[in-house]
């Protein structure tokens, strides 16, 4: 028998998301791999399914657990894994199980099903054709910094978890990054009794928050920066940098019409015009 670990999604909140095929896995596994044995133990129960092969895989021993899993599974076992809601590897254990799983050729398989980052992104009403998943950023220092000028300069939508005592600070950093107007969309307690979408500018948000003892699980989804378009001082002044810095003309022009996203040839006749 071919042992193998598949990746079951769980509900976000309403039991009703877990899938037929989600209960089948989960009641044939082997071994059912969760962050919390008695939240896990709930969902079994709630499904129908006994709870006796549980075993804890959470962040504080995935590296141990993981490999002890693998040795299982390359053994002919059936190892199902779940975290405590969503898809398990998105801000969540299971990614280095698969990795190891992956190294030690074990086949991997996913039962997929809800995730809040795709749900959120989905009612958002914001673009969603081209996305960035960001999960949490980080809590403090440069770091934190960093990321949030990289979602402020982001032209996809981007998708951000947050905690609910954390959501206002981190709507008032977007706001100085990505400034009052920016479209954004705040999903909390999505599939719940107390599901709500709000959509608007940042600043609002911010209001929105402030107003309330905002409680549950919340998504921030942040609309992309608008595309500024590059003007012909913006190119004469980025290749003016390089080629004082003793760049090639030729890697330079390359250089510049990436980094400005305008067509080589107008930065050639730029190049021409500046070093004749
Ligand atoms: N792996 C999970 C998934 O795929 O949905 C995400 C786990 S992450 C530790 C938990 C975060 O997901 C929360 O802080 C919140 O940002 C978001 N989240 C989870 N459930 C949610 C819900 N019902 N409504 C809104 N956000 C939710």
């Amino acid at each position: 028998m071919t042992g193998k670990v598949v990746l079951v999604a769980t509900p976000i909140g309403n039991l009703g998301d877990l899938s037929p095929r989600a209960v089948e896995v989960l009641a044939a596994a082997d071994v059912i791999a969760c962050e919390d044995t008695r939240h896990t133990r709930k969902l079994l129960t709630a499904a129908g399914i006994s709870p006796h092969r549980l075993v804890a895989l959470h962040e504080h021993n995935e590296r141990e657990q993981a490999e002890r899993l693998v040795a299982r599974a390359a053994a002919g076992e059936s190892i199902a894994v779940v975290s405590d809601a969503g898809t398990p590897a998105i801000s969540d254990p299971g990614e280095r199980l698969v990795d190891v799983a992956v190294r030690e050729g074990v086949v991997v398989e996913v039962v997929p099903g809800p995730s809040a980052a795709i749900a959120a992104l989905v009612v958002s009403g914001l673009p969603a054709a081209r996305f960035c998943f960001e999960g949490f950023l980080p809590r403090k220092g440069r770091d934190r910094a960093d990321r949030l000028a990289a979602v402020a300069a982001e032209e996809r939508t981007t998708v951000l978890f947050e905690s609910p005592h954390r959501v206002g600070d981190t709507l008032a950093d977007l706001v100085e990054v990505c400034g009052p107007t920016r479209r954004v969309a705040l999903a909390r307690e999505l599939t719940k009794l107390y599901e709500e979408v709000w959509r608007g500018p940042l600043a609002e948000a911010v209001d929105w928050v402030d107003g309330r003892a905002v409680r549950g699980e919340f998504v921030i989804v942040v609309g992309g920066a608008e595309r500024v378009a590059a003007g012909e001082a913006d190119v004469d002044d980025a290749l003016a940098l390089r080629l004082a810095a003793g760049v090639d003309t030729k890697t330079a022009v390359a250089e510049v019409a990436a980094e400005l996203r305008v067509p080589k040839r107008q930065v050639y006749a730029a190049a021409l015009r500046l070093t004749r």
